[in-house]
């Protein structure tokens, strides 16, 4: 606001007393008056007895004139920018760029966008839930919170002598008709797979989506004999394995790491705190010269124990039987879900998420989704005709 000194004050009043002493007239016109014998006052003299000159008087209307355009601009912006549910903290907003300034942006700094790393690349869908959300790490946490109810049941049942249940399927097996090991007064164990099932593979993934990378073999042998201080443990499973050993049950680890990377194994889990593997006793890896299946190592192991559960992320980490050949994905989908293995999941079989690779990641939209359940949006436009080099469009 124009501030008024010593004799304006006194011009207005005088005005404003004139108006009182002569109501029939000049009272019609008293704040117009005012202001105009005020603003003759100001502008009548270089010196208004403070030192100001015509200039500086002017100049500063000026600013005035602009702070009072920059206020208005100033809360437009805001009101603009709280619209747009964009909070702004403190502090002036950017000056106007243009004839349309837009809305400032946030003033306090604003955390990396999602699935940016310190390096800039972009975590895959899979890597971002699997390594980094909290819906993966309550999933974990789920399944071996169940897995440790099943170990208990089974150690109370083999205590009252009512028989532990076994949940490693016989040789001669199928997943439609599964007969179960015998446990007879064999000691308890659980059977786990170990990558992505009781350890997270941080290093070695993060390394390749950093460079966008996909799998190499010589990659991840490098991985297994150097990487042991760059895994944690899946949530969930040290509290589990702790209270199985602790309850007198076996842990026992079939995975497909190489046989030459046991003692680097067996150091990775026990840095993660999921306890000691005795490579050929409790660690059962995959020979040179074999392949992946783990059939005839649930078996080694169900000729010493009674196996109350199995863990993993695979489904061969629970039969060879889903990778059989013709098992398409519908039908491995098929066969988890009948009626003869899916009470298996969660009372005995515990499965973890693994979005990022794997068996799991198969298939195109024909085999992922059943051909009565498509749906086209009504208002997608329809696909132009493809025309042929004759320009005879392709029925
Ligand atoms: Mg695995």
């Amino acid at each position: 606001m124009m501030t008024l000194r010593g004799g304006q004050r006194l011009a207005v009043a005088g005005a404003a007393a004139i108006a009182l002493l002569l109501p029939g007239c000049v009272a019609a016109l008293p704040l117009g008056a005012a202001a105009v014998i005020g603003r003759n006052a100001v502008s009548s003299g270089d010196d208004n007895g403070d030192g100001q000159t015509r200039a500086a008087r002017k100049q500063a209307r000026a600013q005035e004139r602009a702070q009072r355009r920059e206020a208005k601009r100033q809360a437009e912006l805001r009101e603009k920018a709280r619209k747009q549910g964009i909070t702004i903290v403190s502090g002036p907003l950017p000056p106007p760029t243009g004839t349309e300034a837009p809305p400032a942006a946030p003033m306090s700094p604003l955390p990396p966008a999602s699935g940016r790393g310190p390096g800039g690349a972009t975590a895959p869908p899979g890597m971002q839930f699997l390594y980094g959300s909290g819906e993966a790490a309550a999933l974990s946490a789920q399944a071996y919170r169940a897995l440790s109810q099943q170990v208990r049941i089974n150690v109370d049942y083999r205590q009252a002598g009512i028989g532990a249940i076994s949940v490693a399927l016989a040789p001669g097996s199928t997943l439609a008709a599964p007969r179960f090991a015998e446990c007879g007064t064999k000691p308890l164990a659980i059977v786990l797979d170990i990558d992505e099932t009781v350890l997270l593979n941080l290093g070695y993934e993060a390394d390749e989506a950093e460079r966008g990378l996909s799998y190499d073999d010589a990659r991840w042998r490098r991985w297994e004999a150097t990487g042991a201080a760059m895994v944690d443990a899946v949530p969930g499973a040290v509290k589990a394995l702790t209270a199985a050993r602790k309850a007198g049950v076996e842990v026992i680890f079939i995975s497909n790491r190489t046989a030459g990377s046991a003692l680097a194994t067996a150091r990775a889990l026990e840095g993660a705190g999921l306890g000691k593997a005795v490579p050929g006793e409790t660690l059962l890896l995959k020979q040179d010269g074999t392949d992946g299946s783990k059939d005839a190592r649930r078996a080694q192991v169900t000729a010493k124990y009674c196996v109350v559960a199995l863990v993993g992320d695979q489904l061969g980490d629970f039969s060879d039987l889903f990778s059989a050949p013709g098992m398409t994905p519908a039908a491995r989908r098929a066969a988890a879900s009948s009626v003869q293995i899916e009470p298996l999941w969660g009372a005995g079989w515990f499965v973890l998420p693994n979005p990022v690779y794997g068996t799991a990641l198969k298939g195109g939209v024909a085999d992922v989704f059943p051909a009565n359940r498509r749906w086209t949006d009504p208002a997608a436009v329809p696909a132009a005709p493809v025309r042929a080099a004759t320009g005879t469009p392709k029925e």
